[in-house]
Parts: structure tokens; C-alpha cells; sequence
């Protein structure tokens, strides 16, 4: 590292920290973070010591980015847009369509925004990377041809077959009549996705022959989706574990983030309709060595080198949502941007400065820098308004946030909440994201749900069962080295 950067670092680290105060004190996830790490840190060409970082979006998985932005000692302001009452408290935030890609370039100009991080993936979808691009404006995320992958679910199924990846075997049907048909090529349950994006509303697994007709009525007949659903892609039902492997990808190679698994159905046990995720957790062992080897093996380093030879290279964060069958692990969906809930327990895990791996990836640089990670797990209970994921009412006051993060290793990310005068009100579905860190998944999960506890507003409702999979998962394997043990030294008869 030169010397000139090394001094803006530490310049940049005494104006953000004052007090002198460490940074793993600063953070809440207990991870250290020294300065001799620090400087034998990867040093950026691309992007300034003391720079201005936007973030679009206004989610739970937004506020985690910016958090984790701004423990960054290579930013000097970070903003979002258009954010929530919660991002309000750490960051700037102004009002964007994001919808327009024009505009976002606009206020990343009005603002000098070095480097920008997209949160949902409309923005991408809409092409937003390649208007950064022409408007010469760095940018995190893929451009409108490799958004393809989640803007249309039959591209992603077509690319799946051309590329040899696996997934569910899938019929496209473009017409209520050829729909009706494909029903008869699958059991039951079958699954029924509709092309374009649907907010999480997309996707039905049809237990009955019934429900499959009414979904292929609603979404083709009645255009409950609108535009979303003039094509559907009719698929067989997979069984298996879900888990979410996310990559960041570079303009040269890819560094994995930590897995996680998300609670998509709003009731414990899996049960009740989906939503957009009622909590994530992240634990090394949700994937085995071998399953991780094949994932990159057989699903990420495919889906990059099939993107870059159809001539749409795919950069930002590429998400694989994965079941784990018995015949082998296979694609779900794909995403072009990070996962909410994900997202939050990620973030509360990652060591590295966000803003090196980003612009390391940037640079093509992802080779030398890698990412590091706290081996501690992190889990992320999602608190939801009253009657979520269907029509629910807004402007309930919430208490005990402050409460809630009174102990060390516990944040709150803000999902759907507004300020009323000088109350926190909740403002969506999704409303917050309870988080915690903690040495072992017992204690993460301990230490969200007794932090949940502290949080009050009206209606308030949320699944009490996040991560139990991962702990009984880790019972069962202490359970198998216990009895092998006792094989292997067995109590001396008497
Ligand atoms: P998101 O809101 O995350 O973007 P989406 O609307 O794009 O979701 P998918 O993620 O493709 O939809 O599917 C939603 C959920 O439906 C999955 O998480 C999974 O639980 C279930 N699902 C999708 N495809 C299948 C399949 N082939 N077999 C079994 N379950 C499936």
C-alpha cells in the first residue's frame, strides 16, 4: 500500500472516530477489526479515500448496506435513496423514482456520488447499470441483458437448459389454453410462475389440480399481475432444503458470501402463504464442503462464463436460490441483486470494509482482495404488520427499538417504517429486521428473539421459529460425533 493512501486511511478513520473509540467496539457484531489489518488492506484505484456512496432502495437490506457502509473508513457521506425512518438515523436520505433510470443518474451527479449500490432489483431491471455506464458513473449491479436472469423467469429456465445447469424440469406457456395443457405434463403439486417481476407474488405451488386452475385463471385471465404474468413458466415441484448462495461477481471472477436460509411462508413450520421472507440466518454449516464445491462447480462458474458468452457478462450480486434434492443441488430462481432477509445477517458477518470488496470487484481485483468473514453465527427474525403478507394498515407507533438494541451484537434494521412527528410508525408489510450475532446459532437465536421482545406495535407478528432447522441440524451432527465416540472409546466395564 503506498504511503499516501495509507495516510488518507488514517485520516479518514480519526474524522469517522473521534473518540478513538475502536472499531469492533463500533460494531456491533463483536468482529475485530484492527489497524494492522487495515492497512495490509487491498488499496483502490477506482475510488477515493473520503468518498460519497449512494444506496438505492428502502428496505431492511438497504439500511444493513448502509450500516455496514458506513463503518467504511472509505466514505465520507453516505446516502440513501429514497430509504426509511431508519436509514433516516444513519444516513441522508432524498426522494428518487426508481423507476427511471435517468433520474438515478441525475441525483448520483447532483450529489457526486462515487460509487452507487442498487438494493431491489426494478432499478436493474430498468436498466439503470447501463445509463451509470454511458453517463460514466460507477455502479453496482448487472446491466438490463444479464438483469434478464430475474426479469424474466423463462430466459433464466431457456439459459438453465442451454448451459447444462440444473434445475426443475419447466414448460413456458404463453396462452391460458397451452398453460391448461402443460398442467397434465406434471404432478402434483406443480408450480406455477409467471415471466416478469411480481413482487414475491409470482410464484404458486399448486397443491390441487383446483388450485393450479385458479392460478392459471387469476394470472391469465384476470391479469392479476397485470403484465407480469403473459407468459408463465409451469415447473415440477422440487423437495429438499432451501438455501440462499450469493456471490459477488467482478469484472474478473467472483468472491461467495456467507450462505443463508431464508423463511419464506409467514407461519412456523413452513406454513401459510409466502412472503417476501419472514427471516434469514447464516451459519457455515448449512452447506457442506462438497455441496459448496458443486454449487460453484456446477451452478455459479456456469452461470458467469454462459452469461459472458452470450455477451451480457454478468457484474454485482448474483443470487442462487437453491434446493438440495436427492439427486443433487438445483436452481430455484435466480436474483441480480441481494437477498432481503439475507442481507442483514450477511452484513452482520462480513470483517471485510464493504467498500474495498466493492470496489475491488470494480477493478477485477476480487482474486486478491477475497472477502472475510466473522465465523460467528448471525440470525435475522423479521417482524411483519398485522395481516401481512395480505392487506395490512400502516402508521403504528413502535416502542423498545432503543431497548432492543441495548445489547452488544443486536441491530435492528428498519424495513417499512416512516417518521410521524417524532415517532417511528410502521410504514409496510415487512416492517423490521431483528438481528443478532452471536459465538454459536443457540445464543444468535437467543439474543434476537429476547431483543424482539423489548419491540411493541399494534398488530405485530412474527415467526418464532427462525433457524430452528440450523440448530436441529447442529444437534443432530454433535449427536452423531457423540455416539461415534463412545464407538470408538467406549466406558470401561466394570
Ligand atoms: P422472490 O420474491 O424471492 O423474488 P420469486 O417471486 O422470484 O421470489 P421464486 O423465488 O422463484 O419466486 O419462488 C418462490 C418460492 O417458491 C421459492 O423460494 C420456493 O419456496 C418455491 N419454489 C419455486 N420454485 C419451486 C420448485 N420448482 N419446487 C418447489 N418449490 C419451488
Amino acid at each position: 500500500m503506498n504511503h499516501a493512501f495509507q495516510k488518507r486511511i488514517s485520516e479518514s478513520s480519526r474524522r469517522r472516530n473521534p473518540a478513538g473509540m475502536s472499531a469492533a467496539a463500533q460494531n456491533p457484531s463483536g468482529t475485530a477489526c484492527d489497524f494492522a489489518a487495515l492497512t495490509k488492506r487491498f488499496s483502490p484505484d477506482s475510488v477515493s479515500s473520503s468518498m460519497n456512496v449512494l444506496v438505492l432502495g428502502s428496505g431492511g437490506r438497504e439500511h444493513a448496506l448502509v450500516w455496514k457502509l458506513r463503518e467504511s473508513q472509505l466514505t465520507e457521506r453516505v446516502i440513501c435513496a429514497p430509504g426509511n425512518a431508519g436509514i433516516a438515523q444513519a444516513a441522508e436520505c432524498v426522494p428518487v423514482d426508481l423507476k427511471s433510470p435517468a433520474a438515478m443518474l441525475e441525483l448520483a451527479e447532483r450529489l457526486d456520488a462515487e460509487l452507487t449500490v442498487v438494493g431491489p432489483e426494478a432499478p436493474l431491471v430498468a436498466g439503470v447499470v447501463d445509463e451509470f455506464e454511458r453517463g460514466g458513473r460507477k455502479i453496482i449491479g448487472p446491466g438490463k441483458a444479464a438483469a434478464s436472469l430475474e426479469g424474466s423467469k423463462m430466459f433464466a429456465k431457456e439459459f438453465m437448459q442451454r448451459h447444462n445447469i440444473p434445475t426443475a424440469r419447466f414448460v413456458v406457456a404463453d396462452s391460458h389454453e397451452s398453460a391448461l395443457k402443460a398442467l397434465s405434463d406434471f404432478g402434483l403439486p406443480v408450480v406455477i410462475k409467471a415471466d416478469g417481476l411480481a413482487a414475491g407474488k409470482g410464484v404458486v405451488v399448486a397443491r390441487t389440480r383446483e388450485e393450479a386452475e385458479k392460478t392459471l385463471d387469476d394470472f391469465m385471465n384476470r391479469n392479476v399481475l397485470g403484465g407480469a404474468a403473459e407468459r408463465l413458466v409451469i415447473e415440477e415441484c422440487l423437495v429438499g432444503e432451501e438455501v440462499s448462495f450469493i456471490v459477488l461477481a467482478g469484472t474478473q471472477g467472483f468472491v461467495p458470501l456467507v450462505p443463508t436460509q431464508d423463511h419464506k411462508a409467514v407461519f412456523d413450520n413452513d406454513q401459510g402463504p409466502n412472503t417476501g421472507g419472514m427471516g434469514a440466518y447464516s451459519e457455515d454449516t448449512i452447506l457442506s464442503d462438497a455441496q459448496r464445491d458443486e454449487i460453484l462447480r456446477r451452478i455459479v462458474q456456469p452461470t458467469l462464463d454462459g452469461m459472458a458468452k452470450e455477451g451480457a457478462p454478468f457484474r454485482g450480486f448474483l443470487y442462487c436460490g437453491l434446493m438440495l434434492t436427492s439427486e443433487g443441488i438445483k436452481v430455484l430462481e435466480y436474483n441480480v441483486r441481494l437477498g432481503d432477509p439475507e442481507t442483514q445477517p450477511i452484513m452482520m458477518r462480513l470483517r471485510s470494509d464493504l467498500v474495498d470488496l466493492l470496489a475491488a470487484s470494480l477493478e477485477g481485483k476480487l482474486g486478491v482482495v477475497g472477502a472475510r468473514w466473522s465465523p460467528n453465527p448471525s440470525v435475522c427474525v423479521v417482524l411483519a404488520s398485522e395481516d401481512y403478507p395480505g392487506k395490512y394498515e400502516t402508521g403504528k407507533a413502535i416502542t423498545g427499538l432503543e431497548a432492543a438494541e441495548a445489547r452488544g451484537g443486536v441491530k435492528v434494521f428498519h424495513a417499512g417504517t416512516a417518521l410521524r412527528e417524532r415517532d417511528v410508525v410502521t410504514a409496510g408489510g415487512r416492517v423490521l429486521g431483528v438481528t443478532a450475532v452471536a459465538e454459536d446459532l443457540g445464543s444468535a437465536v437467543e439474543k434476537a428473539y429476547t431483543a424482539v421482545s423489548k419491540i411493541h406495535f399494534d398488530g405485530m407478528h412474527y415467526r418464532s421459529d427462525i433457524a430452528a432447522k440450523g440448530v436441529r441440524r447442529l444437534k443432530a451432527a454433535a449427536d452423531v460425533r457423540n455416539s461415534d465416540r463412545r464407538t470408538e472409546n467406549p466406558a470401561p466395564s466394570r
